[in-house]
């Protein structure tokens, strides 16, 4: 077949849709978000965002039950939720093979924490497979889905963020059909209670056996023996990094972290002096490797967290007598100012921020894009720990305090749209039924943003683009027992200060205030944009406050030196007017798309150039 160039995640994908999957699922998370995104642009299966990671295993459980190929995909926090239905229907004797890519994050690129999750592949007993590169990436998903039905077990296919993101050549193969084989009733395999599930557990004990022999027998691994002094024994993406560098090195490359070739490595190990194993994150093969009783060396050359690099393994292996120590550290660039994470020009999160800071309410944060409400200029946000935590962590907070000398007053617990139909509802219910009276404050920006602008149950638009029903946040909060409800528009300042003040600082709790603004991204250049004029402008630094990246304060070559006023580069200003709304003096201006104002521009800077 004609080569393909994919990304890592495009190639998974691919293997999917070339396995004969019927059924794809996904809560959309960082490094595997694309991956759902790539199969839905292909005909012949079901594909869809679902709710939650646990939903989307749960959808994934029923299209396996029912004999179908079937897939699931999220991010190494997603298994966290997932675990519940996982961890019992690992027990399960499949049906149709699941197979399930969780996208690992050495390093924290993009994620809360860093796990690793070849323990959950051990802890559940599901075989786990690691690919490196995109053609590996097609090669092991296709392989997974082949293991899964041959052995009856789900598999994981283990992605790190270096993995999904590559891209490169990849041969795909004859796509085979899986025609679903349906549901036949069997209360042991599908009805999980005792004495049913003490025979499947007894199940799996026998299964994961028969695994490792298999692997055992020269499946998923392979052994390459040169120089008899060191052998490195690694997989995935710091497999290829070490023959590239070190290319004398002898080193075993694992495609299975879950089960081991515990005897291929015991007789790799007998091949040469001493083995180095170089893993990311946990010492888990070092520790399997040891527990065998192969000696072996790992972590007190490499750190048990972070991403290891080049730099480091040159390091490394240059102490131990193998090639040369690197020439030079990376260096920063030292002309780039630092610059910490921050809003698009024109979110709707900006506003809030800036109002809650105004107006100094103590708030809880949560997982999206309005995390970045822990940053100046704002500081709002005081805690964020997963998704949907922000509402029970008020709640029970809230309970500590009462009465006693911590107590805070006019707590908020913010929450998006995304994420209260991910997990927060409960928690909803919880809040509702418990009496508890810390507010809410949900960020309706119409959009899962942070991973990538992918729609939810909110938008009511599907992964394929169908327009669906749209959950109306406002009825459901209503509906599971919070009547106090308003809704207010985030870009109107003036407005919702009115309705914070009231709900946030004079009303008692419970109550909700959903903000509504569509994600700048979503709307970017369909509004005019907005001007300083530097004559009116008396610098006083409000709207720089407001933290919009556009906005600048400049030297204006016709006023006093050193004296500066503020600057718009109307090439990034989306029009969202909040600049314009706390401007005292209004020397912020609104122009139409075509139109450049005739104003000054600041020194250094051609009219239009980006500042
Ligand atoms: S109007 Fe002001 S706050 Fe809004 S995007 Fe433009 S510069 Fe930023
Ligand atoms: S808020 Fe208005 S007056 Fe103050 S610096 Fe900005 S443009 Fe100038």
């Amino acid at each position: 077949m004609e080569p393909l160039m994919l990304t890592g995640n495009e190639a998974v994908a691919r293997a999917v849709v070339d396995s004969g999957t019927r059924v794809a699922a996904s809560y959309p998370g960082s490094p595997t978000v694309q991956i759902l995104e790539a199969v839905a642009t292909y005909d012949g299966l079901h594909a869809e965002w679902s709710t939650s990671e646990k939903v989307a295993c749960e959808v994934a459980i029923g299209a396996s039950m029912a004999g179908a190929a079937a897939f699931a995909a999220m991010k190494h926090v997603g298994i966290n939720i997932a675990a519940d239905p996982l961890m019992t229907f690992t027990w399960t004797k499949l049906n149709g093979p699941l197979v399930i890519a969780v996208g690992d994050d050495p390093g924290q690129i993009s994620s809360q924490n860093e796990q690793d999750s070849r323990m959950w592949a051990e802890y559940a007993m599901i075989p786990m497979l690691h690919p490196a590169t995109p053609q590996e990436c097609y090669d092991m998903s296709r392989l997974a889905f082949d293991v899964s039905e041959r052995f009856h077990t789900p598999v994981f296919v283990r992605l790190t963020d270096r993995t999904c993101h590559m891209m490169g050549e990849v041969v795909p193969r004859e796509s085979v059909e899986r025609p679903p084989r349906g549901f036949e009733p069997d209360p042991v395999r599908y009805y999980q209670v005792p004495p049913y599930s003490r025979e499947a557990r007894a199940m799996v004990e026998q299964r994961i056996p028969e695994v490792a022999k298999w692997v055992e027998d020269g499946h998923g691994w392979r052994s390459e023996v040169r120089d008899g002094r060191v052998g490195v024994v690694t997989f995935g993406p710091q497999y290829y990094m070490i023959r590239e560098l070190l290319p004398e090195l002898s080193i075993f490359k694992l495609d299975f972290l879950w089960p081991l070739p515990l005897a291929a490595l015991a007789n790799f190990a007998s091949q040469v002096e001493r083995v180095i194993v170089v893993e990311e994150l946990f010492p888990f093969v070092e520790n399997k490797m040891k527990l065998a009783g192969i000696a072996c060396e790992g972590k007190e050359h490499f750190l048990s967290y972070g991403e290891i690099d080049a730099q480091t393994v040159l390091r490394v292996f240059a102490g131990l007598g193998f090639g040369e120590e690197p020439i030079a550290a990376f260096t920063k660039p030292t002309d780039a100012p630092p610059r910490g994470a921050m809003f698009c020009p024109g979110c709707p999160h900006r506003p809030v921020m800036v109002l809650l800071r105004e107006l100094g309410i103590f708030c809880h944060g949560d997982i999206g894009c309005y995390l970045m409400g822990s940053y100046p200029p704002f500081d709002v946000l005081k805690t964020s720990v997963s998704m949907a935590a922000s509402l029970g962590i008020a709640q029970g907070m809230e309970k500590a305090l009462a009465g006693t000398e911590h107590e805070i007053e006019n707590m908020v617990s913010v929450i998006g749209d995304s994420t209260l139909c991910h997990s927060g509802l409960p928690s909803v219910i919880n809040y509702a039924y418990n009496g508890h009276r810390s507010k809410m404050l949900i960020l309706d920006n119409r959009s899962t943003s942070m991973t990538g602008l992918q729609d939810n149950p909110v938008t009511g638009i599907t992964v394929r683009g169908e327009q669906k029903h749209g959950v109306d946040l406002a009825e459901v909060v209503k509906a599971l027992g919070v009547t106090n409800v308003v809704k207010v528009n985030q870009y109107n300042l003036a407005e919702c200060r009115k309705v914070f003040r009231e709900k946030f600082l004079e009303e008692e709790g419970p109550l909700a205030v959903i903000v509504t603004g569509t994600c700048a991204l979503k709307y970017r250049k369909k509004f005019n944009y907005y001007y300083v004029d530097p004559d009116v402008c008396i610098g006083c630094r409000t709207c720089v406050q407001v933290g919009c990246p556009p906005i600048s304060m400049r030297q204006y070559a016709h006023q006093p030196e050193g004296e500066l006023h503020s600057y718009i580069d109307r090439n990034r200003c989306v029009g969202c007017s909040v600049c314009y709304q706390v401007c005292p003096v209004n020397a912020i201006k609104r122009s139409k798309l075509d139109e450049i104002p005739d104003v000054p521009v600041p020194v250094g800077l051609s009219e239009g150039e980006e500042s």
